[in-house]
């Protein structure tokens, strides 16, 4: 069965259970705030590479994880669900820092558990 549904009533949780269901979803991506203030910067210009698990951000570094899965709560929900965490040691000295991050420590990139079904569920639309 395919679905066709609005934008922003949607999870990655539940695009999972779709794709186990056999549901092949059509929704929008949700545009977060980043993206309207600095796209070059966003999460989606960040590109994760499966084979290695490493993201490459707009510097062209590559962004790795120490494989551990960290817990998040949902804001305003007893529900949490897990992210790995991928940073590099160049943000150190990068001189695209200032419009990348501010914070201390560097460009912190959290994949969550379902960020698979996201990614394919957005290849479709
Ligand atoms: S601040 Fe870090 S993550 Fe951002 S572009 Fe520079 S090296 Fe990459």
């Amino acid at each position: 069965m395919n679905v066709l549904a609005d934008k922003g009533y949607h999870s990655g949780r539940e695009l999972k259970a779709c794709e186990e269901l056999g549901v092949t979803t059509f929704i929008s991506q949700k545009e977060s705030s980043s993206i309207k203030k600095n796209p070059a910067f966003a999460m989606q210009s960040f590109m994760y590479d499966e084979k290695h698990d490493t993201y490459t951000c707009p510097a062209r570094e590559a962004m790795h994880t120490n494989g551990r899965w960290y817990n998040k709560k949902l804001k305003n929900s007893r529900q949490s669900y897990l992210v790995k965490h991928y940073k590099t040691k160049a943000c150190e000295g990068c001189k695209l820092r200032a419009q990348c991050t501010t914070n201390k420590l560097g460009r912190l990139i959290e994949r969550t558990e379902y960020q698979q079904y996201v990614d394919r569920n957005n290849n479709r639309v």
